[in-house]
């Protein structure tokens, strides 16, 4: 079946109404422990992509604002370090009951603001939750190292502490993920969080942070900003923020990465992403297909995992009317209608900018086989709508290859083996993820073994590694050395303190030491 999940409708629920004002539509700020009007005298309009109509006002938070925040954030930090793992661990224990129990609420502000179908929504919290369980463990995930007798009478521990006060900076396209794979792992590790959700669907992060309320969560253990670049300066420059989360653009990331480094802050950056599937000729034909139209026009192409080339490899060239009839039946509409496939992208700018990249491959000799473009959706005239849209005789020096479309674009490419496909792969700069679809056992080994992307999927179109690994996109797909969740995300938010003790019995040692000591 195909991975675009036809849903059951649900009304819309402006859950965002409850964190506004009385008299406007506008954002809430979440500052120790209570949502806030900002005094903000910038806002930014959010749109529904579906209709283009406002749905709140966010604030661009002041300076007073944004240093209180990290105010309640530091002092909230003298306690919350000290507070038992055990605590920490019953707080994320009953944060993903309560995430559970109101996983259709959040995906339907999502699917207000951000445009994603229903059911894609679900899965955007799901993923999300599945970090908040594993940070339930965190009683054995926290365990330093221990060593007895590393000398007489000496023993060495090791601990991992938090750093203080963090902070995550997040994109537009899974607005209760990421946010998800920040806090979370940050708060258990005992750091506090000041989080800073896209200006373009903040309605995720602020129903989690009522959830946070409600489970009892200390007042300044996290907070929430809102705003834009100066938001994103004032963390990157404040001296009391120790690590930066960063998930967006590449243009966004390596300045957070620059500028944030060069104020001595840890920063783990996930970028922009050109995932390819490689389509041998031995693969099953009608899953392969099905798979490739699900990763690449699901979520709306808007997915840093989205599988936006496909290489079809010697005989698997000739499938390219099989894929254009298999997108064509996908269903575009809003996500809250039932039976949608592909909903709107987040903005007529982005719209845009995708048709822009369309043509600019038509023009420079690529065929556009299933033109999206103008797409009609009767019940939503003002929608940010495209279709899917199947490119072919795409060549690496075409615009279309060269950026990251994120729209429901598949670029197509094609290779006459195994050898030259993964040629094109490696030379990509990104190394977000890729995937390999075939029958062939020593192929698919061989795919592993010598492609230089960060997360590969057999026969598994978007590789999305569970939170017991963790997100390893690579090359020009991350900056940093520790990334998100897992293991690494742990390692990211924390620490170590190294202590050698000696218990000496019986009397002390008569004269002083005065050369190296070699224990
Ligand atoms: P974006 O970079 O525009 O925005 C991300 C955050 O950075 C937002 O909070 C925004 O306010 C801020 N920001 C934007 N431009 C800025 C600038 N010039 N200076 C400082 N701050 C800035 O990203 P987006 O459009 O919201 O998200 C889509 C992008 O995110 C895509 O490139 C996608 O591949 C990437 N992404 C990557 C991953 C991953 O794990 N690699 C996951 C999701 C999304």
């Amino acid at each position: 079946m195909l991975s675009v999940p036809r849903n059951k409708a649900l009304p819309i629920v402006n859950a965002l109404r409850r964190y506004s004002s009385n008299v406007a539509p506008t954002t809430k700020l979440f500052i120790n422990g209570e949502f806030k009007d900002s005094k903000a005298t910038q806002w930014v309009d959010l749109h529904n992509p579906a209709t283009n109509e406002v749905v709140t006002k966010v604030p661009v938070s002041t300076q007073a604002e944004m240093e209180s925040a990290v105010e309640s954030c530091k002092e909230a930090y003298k306690t919350w370090k000290q507070t038992s793992v055990l605590t920490r661990q019953q707080l994320m224990l009953k944060l993903q009951a309560v995430i559970r129990r109101d996983i259709k609420k959040i995906a339907a502000n999502i699917t207000t603001e951000q445009g994603k179908t229903l059911a894609d929504a679900e899965g955007d919290v799901m993923r999300g939750l599945q970090v908040v369980e594993h940070a339930c463990s965190a009683g054995t995930l926290l365990q330093g190292e221990s060593l007895q007798n590393i000398a007489r009478d000496m023993d060495i521990v090791s601990y991992k502490l938090p750093l203080g006060v963090t902070a995550g900076i997040c994109p537009f396209n899974f607005p209760a993920m990421i946010p998800l794979w920040m806090f979370p792992m940050a708060l258990i590790a005992g750091n506090t969080m000041v989080v800073k959700p896209s200006e373009r669907d903040p309605g995720a992060t602020m129903m989690l942070m009522e959830l946070m309320q409600e489970v009892g969560c200390p007042p300044g253990v996290v907070n929430v900003i809102h705003g834009t670049h100066d938001s994103v300066n004032f963390i990157c420059d404040n001296k009391d923020i120790k690590a930066i989360s960063f998930v967006g653009s590449d243009r966004a990331g390596q300045h957070i990465y620059e500028r944030g480094a060069a104020n001595g802050k840890r920063i783990q950056s996930n970028l922009g992403a050109k995932n390819h599937a490689v389509v041998l000729p031995d693969a099953n034909k009608e899953a392969t297909i099905e798979q490739l139209a699900g990763a690449a026009f699901g979520a709306a192409g808007q997915r840093c995992m989205a599988l936006s080339v496909a290489i079809l490899v010697g005989e698997a060239r000739d499938w390219i009317p099989d894929i254009a009839a298999r997108a064509k039946q996908l269903k575009v509409n809003a996500g809250h209608e039932p039976g949608t496939d592909v909903g709107p992208v987040i903005s007529p700018q982005a719209k845009q900018r995708i048709h822009d990249l369309i043509e600019a491959g038509i023009k420079q000799g690529a065929k556009c086989v299933l033109d999206g473009r103008n797409v009609k959706v009767d019940k939503y005239p003002n929608g940010n709508f495209v279709g899917p849209t199947l490119i072919t005789e795409v060549q690496t020096h075409h615009e279309c290859y060269k950026e990251e479309i994120f729209g429901p674009v598949l670029c197509v490419m094609t290779a006459d083996t195994l050898e030259q496909a993964m040629e094109i792969v490696n030379a990509n700069p990104y190394g977000n993820g890729t995937a390999i679809f075939t029958s062939n056992g020593s192929h698919a080994r061989q795919f592993v073994n010598e492609i230089d992307v960060g997360q590969v999927g057999v026969n598994v179109p978007i590789p999305v590694p569970l939170p017991m690994f963790s997100f390893t996109g690579s090359r020009g797909s991350f900056l940093g050395d520790q990334h998100f969740y897992g293991k690494q995300g742990l390692n990211f938010y924390t620490q170590t303190k190294t202590i050698t003790s000696l218990w000496r019995k019986g009397k002390a040692e008569a004269k002083p030491s005065v050369s190296m000591p070699v224990h």
